[in-house]
């Protein structure tokens, strides 16, 4: 039979397949991370704070706003799109990685699925200009246990008034723009959980301490004081008690981003692991000549892919409308654990260097930990991954 006669089933795309323009966008950020980011990450790194003139760069390139529709100024563009952003910049510093990643995945993403048209069409714009938004669920008392929040939330008039405190929160020190949760009546539980929408200017609200951090140094983890905060009542996000599903959905998304992350700060390390093997002499040969690092560079290698294949799927089925709780969490429990064994092997490869900060590698092993740690540890991914496998 000729050839063309044949008919072809259909078959799915392989996971790692990129369409063009993702392609192009993913050179982009890629070019740009080496370009504008990598010359400061050390800088950054030590001073424990972040360039805002890379902030302002990340609003021209659309990288804040990357599923923002096009009318409200921003990218218009996909899920996956904001993934593959945060793994090329996480690759060359999780810090520029993790504020791309909280804006697009958690703020920009809970706006656009649970505002009205009138929230939208006021921070909307801002956030694809030039306002950096931030998410504020923990407290010093509630973390794991996030929905035993105190933060107290009372109608007064056509305002709520807030009184607690926040902790841990990123993009604290830059943001304009917070979703932040608070009960309205802590007697019903979780179904007293309201998320409001908060500007920083806003009467009786503050940003306190900044932390002094491991990792992710440069990423600003601070916290926030509300006494007397006054909140509009149109500055709801979606319903009164309604607080906890916006909550729990959106980290939903966001651990797709945490695993992004993580990819890309397990491929950074990997890289100069395989370049540093390769200068490297010892026992008159370069040490990449030897079986024994050759296997843990393809070691490496291999449970980058598998981390990969994991985020990549999971980003798909968001776009895709399809369940993906269970993806997500098992994505950001296995990337965090990849990153964290890869950035690791990479320090060893560089011997007594890579313990030192003349070199790059132990800033990513150290960067690799709080992949572990936000948006639910890894023990809290397990318990979601065991509840939806376990009939
Ligand atoms: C750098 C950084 C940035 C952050 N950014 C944000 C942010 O932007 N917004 C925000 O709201 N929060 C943020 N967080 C907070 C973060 O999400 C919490 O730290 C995290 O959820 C863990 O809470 P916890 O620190 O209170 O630990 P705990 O909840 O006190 O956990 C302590 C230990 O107990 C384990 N544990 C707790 N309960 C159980 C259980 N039921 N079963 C088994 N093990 C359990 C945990 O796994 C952990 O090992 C950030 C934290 C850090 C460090």
């Amino acid at each position: 039979m000729p050839e063309a006669a044949v008919q072809k089933p259909e078959r799915p795309a392989p996971l790692v397949a990129l369409t063009d323009d993702e392609s192009l966008f993913r050179d982009n950020v890629r070019q740009f991370a080496e370009e504008k980011v990598r010359p400061l990450v050390r800088e950054m790194d030590e001073k424990g704070v972040f360039d805002p003139s890379l902030i302002r760069q990340f609003f021209e390139l659309g990288l804040m706003s990357v599923e923002i529709p096009e009318q409200y100024g921003g990218g218009g563009g996909s899920f996956f799109e904001a993934i593959l952003a945060v793994e090329e910049l996480s690759r060359v510093d999780a810090s520029a990685g993790v504020v791309v990643d909280v804006q697009n995945t958690l703020v920009n993403n809970a706006i656009l699925r649970w505002a009205t048209d009138d929230q939208k069409r006021r921070y909307l714009p801002r956030l694809a200009a030039d306002t950096v938004g931030a998410y504020a669920l923990s407290e010093a008392g509630s973390g794991s246990d996030a929905f035993a929040l105190q933060t107290r939330a009372q109608q007064r008039g056509s305002d709520y008034v807030l009184h607690g405190r926040k902790l841990w929160i990123t993009n604290g020190k830059e943001a304009g723009l917070f979703i932040l949760f608070a009960t309205v009546d802590p007697a019903a539980g979780y179904k007293g959980i309201t998320a409001f929408l908060i500007e920083r200017d806003f009467p009786g609200f503050s940003v306190g301490k900044k932390e002094d951090k491991l990792g992710i140094r440069a990423s600003s983890t601070c916290e926030l004081i509300l006494e007397e905060c006054k909140v509009p009542k149109e500055n709801v996000l979606g319903e009164v008690g309604k607080g906890y599903k916006i909550a729990i959905e959106t980290l939903n998304e966001g651990r797709i981003g945490i695993g992004a992350q993580m990819l890309g700060v397990a491929r950074g390390a990997w890289e100069y692991a395989m370049k540093y093997a390769q200068e490297r002499k010892q026992f008159g040969k370069p040490v990449a000549e030897f079986q024994g690092v050759q296997f843990q560079l393809a070691h490496m290698a291999t449970e980058i892919e598998a981390a990969r294949m994991m985020v990549y799927n999971a980003a798909r089925m968001k776009d895709a409308g399809l369940d993906f709780v269970k993806e997500a969490a098992m994505t950001k429990l296995f990337a965090s654990e990849v990153a964290e064994r890869v950035t690791s092997m990479a320090v060893e490869i560089y011997g007594g260097y890579g313990f030192t900060k003349d070199y790059p590698v132990e800033k990513y092993w150290r960067d690799s930990k709080i992949g572990k740690i936000y948006e639910g540890t890894s023990n809290m991914q397990l318990q979601t991954i065991a509840k939806l496998v376990i009939k």
